[in-house]
């Protein structure tokens, strides 16, 4: 099996669970498998489709995906091809002939395919020795996706009753899970599920402050990077996407209104690297694979957490360090409230009142959000620091909360437990809210009595007071707030209280830098090339080759055959037809640069020991800074550019290690002045900053200063 992985694939090592699912399989047991997007499905019912005799069946409900899909196989050098409404009868026809004279390895349909008897009459005579069903949720009504055609699958398994049927998803609930499990008839099966932690994405929370401005940045510091932004609405998605062209991005919206040709050019530029940027709606990504985003950024908040980590969940497939950024506003919440509130349906009203409340309590966590999206889906997650998120990522700076929350919660005592956060802080600083003086709760001896706290600090704080089982939250709808046992007794024995101080962790989570040491100049030749060579083909660039495998060659230079067979994704096939061209460049390019090569480790290591191997390049660092090295000197050093030096500084210092960088200072006068536009500007974003101080200050300084600041 480790051989037709290299062979076919390219890759050294399994990942978690797919050994287990295959062999299950090769047993002729039934397999429903639960892994989240990136977790690496396909290859579960691909590896062994190669080894068994007769065709794999794929009943996929995406037909702009089967392409992409039978190509990628095409290139790995297995026999593959798809059935569905966009071929004439003609082109079926030969598919089937094809497939009959066992030809093909894999072959894809679309789930309405199974209703045609002429499809039907094809089954009965062609070998099928395994069926996978893919995106199998859509056969349950009681999930997000229900498609009516996934019920003709019940007839695959009368057509093939021996045959193994492999279902796979990246959504399920218990309750969908056991409605698939019941519908295909998997009863006799095994179940795999596995761990939904994505540990290459890292997870940030932005306070939607300038958020236009804050966005620009990213986007320049991820330049040739692919990124989704999520918008609200199909207007938003437009004019975002004028407005980041006229910056000189390359970005195109994508939304359910467009006419479907402009979506699916919109769609194909994206996937074929031409566009970097998408402004979308939450329309766009169920059929898009592109396994190479490196940014997906949601510009309004989403309306449940399920529906959030589904679309972060499209970055950073292929395993490299990726980014979710979400910019996150109280005002937003609201406005969401406000159209929650007309939802006719009681119980539907007030699920969507608790998805949206619990969108809000990931928003405004003071502790680690890989955390609670994993306990979302169930599931226990023990890290100390997951160090890729936000929280985990700033030093949390920790304040004497006692009075505070003493005056909070004799709010929630003084208005009778009876209301929401909102009227309760509204009380507390003063507001001139009709309701409050309706109810004479302008003359409570808590009216006004905050005026050192803004109102999302508040709030921030109230969370931790209930996150610390303080205070609790009940109903759905118009949650109240009301003293648990424990809060009456720490108002009665005036405990003392320690809480992490509001706005001191809106800090940009930045990826995981593995593997982070590759030759950038290097890179974006062979990307060049690998660009030209797909549409000479006219494949999707990630089909030739994935980042990491180019990564790789920018980092080992391989020049043999040996070598370059040993990059990840670098099969028999890839070897054979692109081999050649790409060490070319990769000879001449270490010629000209006088670079050594590399040897390439045999034994990749597995993520999460990658994540760990990086202390090191920090360390190397932190090293040439013990020898006050200048910027310039260390990134020539290290064969970086200087930004990733300063990231890795940046890295350090967060980290809480004791830097002397006291040399790098910007000389005092240009400092104050630095120091001055930072004040001003009342946030730590670079761009507003910059342009407040023009030409003369380069963004390293600035980023420098703010280390300092
Ligand atoms: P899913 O269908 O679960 O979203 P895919 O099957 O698309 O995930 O796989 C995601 C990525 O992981 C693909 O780029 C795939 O080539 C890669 N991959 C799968 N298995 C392995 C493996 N054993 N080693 C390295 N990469 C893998
Ligand atoms: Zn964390």
């Amino acid at each position: 099996m480790l051989k037709l992985l290299k062979t076919h694939f390219g890759f050294d090592q399994f990942r978690p669970l797919q050994e287990e699912i295959i062999r299950c399989l090769l047993g002729k047991r039934d397999v429903l498998a639960l892994m989240p997007t990136g977790g690496g499905k396909s290859l579960c019912y691909q590896l062994p489709a190669l080894m068994l005799p007769g065709l794999t069946l794929v009943i996929s409900p995406l037909i702009s995906l089967m392409k992409d899909q039978v190509d990628a196989l095409k290139a790995n050098g297995i026999s593959a091809a798809f059935i569905n409404s966009s071929l004439s009868r003609g082109e079926i026809a030969a598919i089937q002939k094809d497939a009959l004279q066992g030809k093909t390895k894999i072959l894809y349909a679309a789930p309405e395919r199974l209703s045609l008897s002429e499809f039907q009459a094809f089954l009965q005579k062609v070998k099928v020795s395994l069926i996978a069903i893919d995106e199998s949720h859509c056969i349950s009504e009681w999930g997000h996706d229900f498609r009516p055609d996934y019920l003709n699958l019940k007839t695959l398994r009368e057509i093939f009753p021996e045959t193994p049927v492999m279902a796979l998803t990246a959504t399920a609930t218990e309750q969908v899970r056991e409605d698939i499990v019941q519908q295909l008839g998997l009863d006799r099966g095994k179940t795999f599920i596995s761990s939904f932690n994505r540990p290459n994405l890292s997870y940030t929370v932005l306070p939607k402050k300038d958020s236009y401005g804050q966005l620009l940045e990213i986007l320049r510091e991820h330049r040739d990077d692919s990124a989704i932004i999520y918008c609200l609405s199909r207007k938003d998605t437009e004019n975002l996407a004028a407005d980041l062209r006229t910056e000189g991005f390359k970005a195109l919206p994508y939304h359910a209104g467009l006419e479907s040709e402009e979506r699916r050019i919109n769609q194909e530029k994206f996937i074929r690297d031409e566009v970097q940027i998408i402004a979308a709606t939450i329309a766009f990504g169920m059929g898009i694979d592109k396994p190479d985003v490196r940014l997906v950024i949601h510009y309004h908040l989403p309306k449940s957490v399920e529906g959030y980590y589904q679309e972060t969940g499209r970055a950073g497939r292929d395993g490299i360090p990726s980014r979710c950024i979400l910019f996150y506003s109280s005002a937003d919440a609201g406005k969401q409230q406000f159209f929650i509130k007309q939802i006719e349906d009681d119980l539907e009203r007030k699920n969507a009142f608790r998805k949206l409340d619990q969108m809000v309590e990931y928003c405004e966590l003071a502790t680690c959000r890989r955390h609670y999206l994993l306990s979302y889906f169930g599931e226990d997650y023990r890290e100390e620091s997951c160090g890729g998120c936000d929280i985990c990522l700033s030093p949390l700076v920790e304040f004497d909360a006692t009075i505070i929350s003493q005056k909070i919660m004799s709010a929630v005592i003084r208005t009778g437990q009876r209301f929401g956060m909102n009227y309760v802080l509204d009380v507390l600083l003063g507001s001139k809210n009709k309701y409050i003086f309706e109810r004479s709760h302008h003359q409570l001896s808590v009216y006004g009595i905050v005026d050192d706290f803004s109102k999302d600090d508040l709030r921030r704080i109230t969370g931790q007071l209930l996150s610390r089982n303080l205070l609790e939250k009940s109903g759905d709808e118009f949650p109240v707030l009301a003293l648990t046992e424990s809060g009456m007794s720490f108002l009665k024995e005036r405990q003392e209280i320690r809480l992490p101080r509001p706005g001191s962790t809106a800090r940009l989570a930045a990826p995981e830098a593995a593997d982070d040491e590759y030759d950038r100049a290097l890179f974006e030749k062979l990307r060049l090339r690998r660009k030209q060579l797909a549409d000479a083909q006219g494949l999707p660039p990630f089909v030739v080759f994935g980042d990491l495998a180019l990564r790789q060659m920018a980092l080992y230079l391989p020049q043999s055959e040996e070598n370059f067979a040993r990059i990840s994704g670098v099969g028999e096939q890839k070897l054979k037809q692109y081999g050649k061209v790409f060490m070319e460049i990769i000879e001449t390019y270490a010629q000209e640069n006088n670079l050594p090569e590399k040897t390439i480790p045999v034994k990749r290591s597995d993520r999460s020991r990658r994540v760990k191997r990086e202390g090191s390049t920090y360390q190397e660092t932190k090293i040439l800074l013990l020898r006050k090295m200048s910027l310039e000197d260390m990134a020539a050093a290290r064969g970086l550019v200087i930004g990733t030096i300063l990231t890795h500084i940046e890295k350090l210092a967060a980290a809480g290690e004791d830097l002397d960088i006291g040399y790098l200072r910007p000389p005092a006068e240009k400092f104050a002045r630095i120091t001055a536009a930072f004040q001003q500007s009342g946030g730590t974003a670079l761009i507003p900053v910059k342009e407040m101080l023009g030409e003369e200050f380069s963004f390293e300084e600035l980023r420098i200063a703010r280390l300092f600041l």
